[in-house]
């Protein structure tokens, strides 16, 4: 069952009276203040999801049942299966990607002799849409997007 998951999966106990849908989403956050991501997967005792035992969403996390999880106790982490495809998507893009002919994809290049030179700004890495350039860019957004939000590295 926990081989589902990412080595990184924690488990959460919480015996109040909580909702399910309350604890889970405390597991949640709690997941996702460790380790920058959210949780896609949660396995909880099997009386935790009633009498159907079905499998539910709460958030973005599918809560099922897993039969060696003790009462009140969550184990919440990341889909092993999930993570491989986000990587294997991330590999395709980056196998999408084409190096700059006129640079060394930084943006921009020298013009004039070694004493005297400009900098000239790369034509072919800004307007590309799939430059390593274009692509570090990006990355870079995302970083400082997730550090404004408080994130961690
Ligand atoms: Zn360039």
């Amino acid at each position: 069952m926990t081989d589902l998951l990412l080595p990184t999966a924690l488990l959460w106990f919480d015996d109040s009276d909580k909702s399910l849908e309350e604890k889970v989403k405390q597991a949640a956050a709690r997941y996702r203040y460790k380790h920058g991501k959210p949780p896609t997967l949660c396995f909880v005792h099997p009386d935790a999801l009633g009498d159907s035992g079905e499998a539910r969403q709460v958030g973005g996390v599918e809560v099922r049942a897993g039969r060696a999880v003790l009462r009140d106790h969550f184990w919440i982490g990341r889909e092993a299966s999930a993570e491989q495809e986000q990587l294997d998507e991330l590999r395709k893009h980056v196998a999408g990607l084409v190096h700059c002919p006129d640079c060394p994809d930084q943006g921009w290049y020298a013009v004039g002799d070694v004493t005297e030179w400009e900098q000239v700004q790369c034509e072919f890495c800004w307007t590309t849409p799939n430059s390593f350039f274009n692509h570090r860019q990006e990355k870079q957004a995302e970083v400082q997007e997730h550090i404004a939000n408080g994130g961690r590295l």
